[in-house]
Parts: C-alpha cells; sequence; structure tokens
C-alpha cells in the first residue's frame, strides 16, 4: 500500500514535472524548485514592464538589463518572490521607486522591498497617512539617506533608456480641499500618474487615478496615447470612463486585482469597455502576472496564464 501510494505521487509529479517543461519550454528541474511564475524575459536592448500579481493592490516592475524602476509594491510581501524571480540573480539594487500614493495596498509591500533592497532614488508625493507601513516607509527611507524626489518640481524620470514622465500628481494641501473621489479620503487622485517611454512604445500608468483626473488631463490636452495602460483604481467604477480609452486608444490593458476581493473590483462597465473597444484586456486576478517586452519598436504582451 504504502509502495503504491509512493508511486502514485512520484507518477504524479513527475506528469506535472513533464507538464510544466512543456508548457513552459524549461528544463523539468528548474520548475522542480522554482514555483510555475512567469517571468519576462527581456534581451539586450529591451524593456519588460511586469504588472505583477499580488492580490487586491498595485505593483508594476519596468525593467531594463539590470536597471528597474518598482511602481508601488502591493498590500503584502508577495512583491517580494515577484522581485526575486523577475530581477537579475544577485541584483539586490532598484534605481527607482515610485510610491503612487500611500493608500495600504501600494505602500504595504514598498516598505518591505526599503527592508531588503538598495534603492538609489524615490519619488512621492507630500501625502502623508497614519499607517504602521508608511511610517515604516518613511523612517526607512531616513535612515538609508536615500534622495526623494517631488512629483511637483521633477516632471522626468530617466533610468538607462528608460523614461517616466509624470503626468499628474496631488499634494497634501490638494487633498485637504480636494473634491471626494468616491473612495472618501481624496487619496486616490493625488496619485502620481506616469507614462513611462522605451523608444517608440508608451506605457501609462494610472495609479488610483478616478475619472476627475482623468477629465483634468484631458482638458489640459495632455498627450496620452499609450499601447498599453495599466487601467485605474483596480478597474473600479470611479475610473476609465470612456473619454479616457478614446484619448489613450490602447492596444493592451492590464487590470491589478485580487480575486473574490471586497470591492467588486473590477467593475463591468470598465471591463466590458475595454473589451468593446477591441483592447486586449489583462486581469491579475484571472491571468495572474501580466508581462509587455519591447525593443522600442514592437510590443508583446503575455499573461501568465490564459483564463
Ligand atoms: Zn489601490
Amino acid at each position: 500500500m504504502t509502495i503504491l501510494l509512493k508511486r502514485k505521487i512520484k507518477n504524479f509529479s513527475l506528469t506535472v514535472l513533464l507538464g510544466g517543461a512543456l508548457i513552459f519550454g524549461v528544463p523539468a528541474l528548474e520548475r522542480a524548485t522554482a514555483p510555475p511564475e512567469l517571468v519576462a524575459k527581456a534581451a539586450k536592448g529591451q524593456m519588460s514592464l511586469s504588472v505583477f500579481n499580488v492580490g487586491q493592490g498595485d505593483s508594476i516592475l519596468a525593467q531594463e538589463g539590470d536597471k528597474q524602476i518598482l511602481i508601488d509594491g502591493g498590500p503584502n510581501g508577495a512583491v517580494l518572490e515577484r522581485l526575486g524571480n523577475a530581477m537579475p540573480a544577485g541584483d539586490r539594487e532598484i534605481e527607482l521607486v515610485i510610491l503612487t500614493h500611500p493608500h495600504s495596498d501600494h505602500v504595504n509591500g514598498l516598505a518591505q522591498v526599503l527592508a531588503r533592497y538598495k534603492v538609489d532614488r524615490i519619488m512621492a508625493t507630500d501625502v502623508t497617512v497614519q499607517l504602521a507601513s508608511f511610517r515604516t516607509w518613511r523612517e526607512l527611507i531616513a535612515e538609508d539617506k536615500i534622495p526623494v524626489d517631488d512629483p511637483q518640481k521633477i516632471k522626468t524620470e530617466l533610468v538607462g533608456d528608460m523614461e517616466y514622465n509624470v503626468l499628474s500628481a496631488g499634494t497634501q494641501a490638494g487633498i485637504r480641499g480636494s473634491e471626494h473621489d468616491g473612495n472618501s479620503d481624496g487619496l486616490n487622485d493625488s496619485s502620481i500618474v506616469g507614462m513611462l517611454k522605451f523608444g517608440q512604445k508608451r506605457f501609462l500608468l494610472m495609479g488610483d487615478a478616478t475619472t476627475v483626473v482623468e477629465n483634468k488631463l484631458i482638458a489640459a490636452g495632455t498627450d496620452l496615447k499609450a499601447d498599453f495602460l495599466k487601467v485605474g483604481h483596480h478597474g473600479s467604477n470611479y475610473s476609465t470612463g470612456e473619454k479616457i480609452i478614446e484619448a489613450v486608444s490602447p492596444a493592451y490593458a492590464a487590470t491589478s486585482v485580487g480575486a473574490k476581493n471586497s470591492y467588486g473590483n473590477p467593475a463591468w462597465r470598465v471591463m466590458q469597455l475595454v473589451k468593446n473597444r477591441g483592447i486586449v484586456g489583462y486581469r491579475t486576478d484571472e491571468n495572474g502576472t501580466v508581462a509587455a517586452v519591447t525593443d522600442g519598436n514592437s510590443l508583446q504582451v503575455s499573461p501568465e496564464r490564459i483564463k
């Protein structure tokens, strides 16, 4: 009985390993130790952008060779494993970390990243919150004397050939006087919204900004055209109006959202809007990490799994 059971288990593992090898096209042994998570592999001269599957939250890594820009860290330490898989072995340095806004589903993971990686530079607004992880984040920045760029003053960040342009960013003073954005504390609309560029390819990263910010950007005549859209605010109904979809007109859209989250994200309306416009839409709860690779001219986007 024991022998039979062992053999069964052995056969089962073998099937899993072979399956892994067939699906992922890598040696089975490698998969026996590493989880079958998609890692965007970019060759020399290419950039990868991964919208990590971190549950209900946001964490996005842009990487060119051994240079990284990490935008938000998700709600917990899941980002550490994602970074470990995505970054070159032995690379413990992240060139730029951007905190779009200090809600827990964006800052919690970043506090853990600061504790484990050498971070060269940070971009963050002056918005503060009463949150343990946010206190840790601030303490670690002070301890390590990491320079912090204020998006009100610095509008462009360059890391290797990656260029990040600030399109919108709030302030503490602005939040006090702001019309609320449907999420009661006004923090979402303080999100740093940015356009990441690599060669001819453009990635619009909305943070949790709502239609209030979207409409301001459109009214200001901001060039919002992008190949890839990180959908705002986890696909909630407060974000992603028809006008911005029209202005951005992306080929791909990724929504970072946790399975069976209590907010009811993403909104059916938003998902339908993406679909009806013929945009290839992925969501991290169903597709896992969504990875884009570009050489500056062409763009390939692939999810960890097809639903
Ligand atoms: Zn959020």
